[in-house]
């Protein structure tokens, strides 16, 4: 796509400071799409569009343009949710040169409970039926799932003029939690979510209860797929909890033949183990939580930092798993100067804190 081609939109931000919002976009951005810094300048360029944003004085100037009208929407979307993201509790402004349709984003989509099972003792399967699966079978594994009331008819969100997404409120308040699809099943147009059974004594875990007791029939929703993070490279290293299970078992199944993959993985007990299929070269090594000593604490962190160490700069290192483990990887990787575009690291939930929606 030229610069002159496709569907375009421009927009004007208001932040509170311009530069230093241009530079989080420039450092959130690089994990997700091609980023060109110079000077007041940031491009971002992915499979769904451009975005031009330039600081002028007090505002960032945006430029969009993407293949069609659809990924388009997509991009503003994705940028206006980042953007008030990135501005926290400071004052921001967000305006387009042309509103979004009044309809919700394009990328929800309706499915429907098929059946539910235990996958080990504390991973339960959830399989969807969904009109269309065909955007699922792409590098981006992850989907907000998005779960209605019960005995209400679900009431899903629609669009901002500013581009967010505008969230149904009250009664109609939807939960909203990140999963991975395990798995796409194209000839029966199903898609597979592994959700861990954390039990919290007190705390709700509405994500989790929804998969115990999901039914047949019942009605969720989608949006996404989204995160791009299925690593591609000759070996890669991955490195992750229960969480990032059904993401590491995905990347395990679609790798390609020759690709030399290890893992490591920390699960529970012996139990929680799952058998990895795959057509590439595999080294698994679990570690077992109920086999630690007492008070041990970053277990899964100090083996993937000693199995880090050794690695040369051409390994793709994929990490993913709680908040505190996952931020002392990273800290290691940033003190060796890994390549960006050879890692990716998430954390995927934090101790004590329910995530937010
Ligand atoms: C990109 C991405 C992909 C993910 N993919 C998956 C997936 O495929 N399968 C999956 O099971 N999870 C996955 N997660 C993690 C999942 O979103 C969180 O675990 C989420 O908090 C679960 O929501 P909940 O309603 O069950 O618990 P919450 O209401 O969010 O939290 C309630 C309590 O449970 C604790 N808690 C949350 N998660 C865990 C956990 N994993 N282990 C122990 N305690 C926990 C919290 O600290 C809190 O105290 C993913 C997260 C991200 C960001």
């Amino acid at each position: 796509m030229s610069a002159t081609q496709g569907y375009k939109l421009s927009g004007t931000a208001l932040p509170k400071d311009t530069i230093g919002m241009l530079d989080e976009i420039a450092e959130h951005f690089i994990e997700h799409s091609d980023v060109l810094r110079t000077g007041n300048n940031v491009l971002l360029k992915s499979d769904i569009g451009t975005a031009d944003i330039r600081a002028e004085g007090d505002r960032l100037l945006i430029d969009l343009i993407s293949p069609s009208e659809e990924s388009l929407q997509l991009v503003r979307t994705m940028l206006a949710e980042h953007l008030f993201y990135f501005a926290g509790d400071d004052p921001f402004e967000l305006s387009w040169s042309e509103l979004p349709p009044p309809t919700s984003p394009s990328n929800l989509y309706e499915v429907t409970v098929v059946s539910a099972e235990d996958v080990t003792p504390h991973m339960r399967r959830v399989k969807f039926a969904c009109a269309d699966v065909s955007p699922f079978v792409r590098d981006d594994m992850h989907v907000r799932l998005l779960i209605p009331p019960k005995g209400r008819p679900p009431v899903w969100p629609g669009i901002h003029e500013d581009g967010r997404l505008a969230w149904p409120k009250g009664d109609d308040k939807i939960v909203v939690r990140i999963y991975t699809i395990r798995a796409v099943d194209v000839e029966r147009g199903e898609l597979w979510i592994d959700f861990l059974q954390h039990p919290a004594p007190g705390v709700a875990t509405p994500g989790a209860d929804f998969a115990r007791d999901a039914e047949p029939g019942q009605t969720v929703a989608l949006i996404g797929p989204g995160g791009s993070d299925k690593p591609k490279a000759a070996r890669i290293l991955l490195v992750g909890d229960e969480s990032a299970l059904p993401a590491i078992a995905r990347i395990v199944a679609e790798a390609e033949p020759g690709t030399d993959l290890q893992a490591i993985i920390e699960v529970e007990n012996e139990a929680e183990q799952q058998l990895l299929a795959t057509r590439a070269k595999l080294d698994v090594r679990w570690l077992h939580r109920a086999s630690y000593p007492p008070g041990a604490t970053a277990m899964l962190a100090d083996a993937a930092i000693e199995a880090i160490a050794p690695l040369d700069g051409d390994t793709f290192i994929w990490v993913a798993g709680e908040k505190k483990d996952v931020r002392a990887i990273k800290s290691v990787l940033k003190t060796r100067q890994h390549d960006r575009k050879l890692k990716s690291v998430a954390w995927y939930w934090e101790r004590g804190v329910a995530a937010p929606g």
